[in-house]
């Protein structure tokens, strides 16, 4: 038997979601269904994007509302348009087989009217972001009176968006009596105010452990030199010809810039940020969704609620400067149970971050070493080959051409052709790739760079002498003296004593000296270390204080960009050419790799 029969599902709507490939429940709904077709419970589910968790609410809620009468309902609130829209198409079809079922999505920057309309006409579902929701109901145009359900779908990013207060507005026209389902990537102290406040006693169901990650994705950092930022990028980006890719960076400038540099150099980019219109966002996102775009550059806030499958790779650009955001970019890839990459571009200073995500997601971060020009040429290569093994040939189109082709080429051997039509393309990546320096570093290297640049300073920053100074929040006020501090190091790091050089104990912190060495290990063996529940930091020193940053930002520009074609580019990257090895994919078993459980409050 189906196993959504046996859930509780209906025939009509089974047969509606075997259309769509739903062959058995992802764990969320394998959990939640049951519970939620009881109508009885609030419901709190903890789940990323992607875990399948509009149907785990929208297949209990086509169970539960009466489609004879034509009033609303069920309320579903998100934060974007985006997802807004998405939800409502994913219930309609749902829905496919039901009788009568009206839902409508209101979001802002579209015609009110319309919404309005629909709205009169009579609707069973309401999917709304909150201030497009709020206006509606000050214009005394929907009567929530019947409402028996309220989803909150991803109430982590609503709260982020400053909708608390739409919110509360919104909840207090509902009955005292419904039902509230709220599902989050994450919970903050504020989405857990918002369950005490607005619910009983709720069921609570977390699938994966909270705040982590999707176990199928892999977690990669490079480090590399802020100045070789943009090459670095450009050539992890050469290397995974069939990316597929959101590129995360912190602001809207740097989003533009980035984009505006990938296209310069040939790449098919573009940027979504809140510099732009709806409507240039629209079209930004159609493009992307269509897989017209390769590189999609864009902001935490445009970036929320992009639910494309299928997206291969996240490249944190620069890191968030919130560490809880990390789990919503990188939950932009593998969706629906795919596999995806989340890559974070990092300097020596950025090292303490990782380790901070690390504890958050509950997953070590891989060290990747940034391709060297030669792996990339082959990578590139063998791409072309795949290519011209798998082209669509339009017999009818070429065929006319052909004896003239053929005469053209007649004086060269099939090894010739191949050698040559392949070198058409491979030419513009050896030209560009030629002489590329290595731009992997290791700790000790940058620091050896930054003692370069800087002469041989000494005081805050590293000495000369083959050690680092490195900084641990730590200090005399946690009742450590200078042998303590070398003992509590020690033993931590297992390194020797001998490794260790002048120790500058603070009140609230500690400067200490590594030799040159063993600083990896360090940084290793303090991964991650409580002290009395504090969470203990390893710094080069130098990072916290007013130097900080200094140096940072417009690394880019000054890029390996030496002379790469851009003739023909476009058609390198057009959407035509792109093999998609990751998507086509079905919808791989969701169970197994992660974590479940479930407990009441
Ligand atoms: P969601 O988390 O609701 O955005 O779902 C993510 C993707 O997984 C969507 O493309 C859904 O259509 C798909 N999906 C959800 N549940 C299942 C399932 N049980 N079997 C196959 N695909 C699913």
């Amino acid at each position: 038997m189906n196993p959504f029969l046996e859930l509780g599902i209906r025939h009509e709507v089974v047969n509606a979601i075997s259309e769509l490939g739903f062959e058995k429940p992802s764990p969320i709904q394998e959990k939640a269904i049951p519970v939620l077709l009881t109508g009885n419970d609030d419901f709190v589910g903890l789940a990323q994007t992607g875990t399948g968790k509009t149907a785990a609410f929208g297949l209990p809620l086509l169970e539960q509302l009466d489609f004879t009468q034509k009033h609303p309902q069920a309320l579903i609130l998100c934060p974007t348009r985006e997802l807004c829209l998405q939800i409502a198409k994913d219930l309609e079809k749902f829905a496919k087989y039901i009788d009568d079922v009206h839902v409508v999505a209101v979001y802002g920057g579209a015609n009110i009217s319309d919404q309005l309309r629909q709205i009169r006409r009579g609707v069973q579902i309401v999917v709304a972001t909150p201030g497009r929701m709020l206006d509606i109901i000050n214009r005394n145009a929907i009567d929530f009176s019947s409402v028996k359900y309220v989803v909150l779908d991803e109430a982590d990013e609503m709260l982020n968006m400053g909708f608390q207060e739409d919110i509360n507005n919104i909840l207090s026209e509902t009955p005292d009596d419904k039902k509230t389902w709220l599902f989050s990537a994450t919970m903050p102290k504020e989405v857990r105010r918002i369950a005490q406040n607005y619910m009983t006693n709720p069921f609570e169901l977390t699938v994966g452990t909270k705040n982590t990650g999707n176990a199928n994705i892999e977690h990669q950092y490079y480090l590399i030199r802020a100045k070789d930022k943009y090459a670095a990028f450009k050539r992890i980006v050469d290397f995974y010809p069939d990316i597929f890719g959101i590129v995360f960076c912190r602001t809207k400038i740097e989003t533009q810039e980035i984009a505006e540099a990938l296209i310069r150099d040939g790449y098919n980019a573009d940027s979504l940020h809140g510099d732009l219109s709806q409507q240039q966002r629209d079209k930004v996102m159609k493009r992307y969704r269509e897989r017209n775009l390769q590189l999609l550059i864009a902001t935490d806030v445009a970036a929320r609620g992009i639910d494309v499958n299928d997206v291969t790779h996240v490249i944190n650009f620069s890191l968030p400067d919130e560490v809880e955001n990390y789990t919503h970019r990188s939950g932009r890839t593998a969706r629906a149970g795919k596999t995806g990459i989340s890559i974070s571009l990092i300097n020596i200073k950025e090292m303490s971050k990782i380790r901070h995500i690390e504890k958050i997601i509950g997953k070590p971060f891989e060290k990747k070493q940034v391709p060297q020009g030669t792996e990339v040429c082959e990578k590139q290569l063998f791409s072309i080959v795949d290519k011209l093994h798998n082209v669509e040939v339009n017999e009818e189109q070429i065929t006319p051409f052909l004896p003239a082709i053929n005469s053209s080429l007649e004086d060269l051997s099939k090894e010739e052709i191949i050698k040559r039509f392949a070198s058409l393309e491979f030419n513009r990546f050896l030209d560009y790739y030629k002489n590329a320096p290595d731009l992997n570093i290791e700790a000790r290297d940058i620091r050896g760079g930054e003692r370069g640049e800087r002469g041989d300073r000494r005081g805050d920053r590293a000495s000369s002498n083959g050690y680092t100074r490195l900084f641990i929040n730590l200090g005399s006020v946690d009742e450590f003296n200078r042998g303590e501090m070398l003992g509590y190091i020690c033993n931590t790091a297992k390194v020797s004593g001998k490794s260790i050089g002048k120790i500058d104990l603070k009140g609230v912190f500690t400067f200490f000296e590594v030799q040159d060495a063993e600083v990896e290990k360090v940084f290793e063996g303090f991964k991650s270390i409580d002290f009395n529940g504090r969470q203990v930091r390893i710094e080069v020193s130098g990072e916290g204080r007013s130097d900080r940053g200094g140096r940072s930002g417009g690394g880019f520009r000054g890029g390996d960009r030496n002379g790469r074609s851009r003739s023909g580019s476009g058609e390198r990257r057009g959407a035509g050419d792109r093999g998609r090895s990751n998507s086509g994919g079905g919808f791989r078993d969701f169970s197994g790799k992660r974590r479940e459980s479930k407990n009441r409050y």
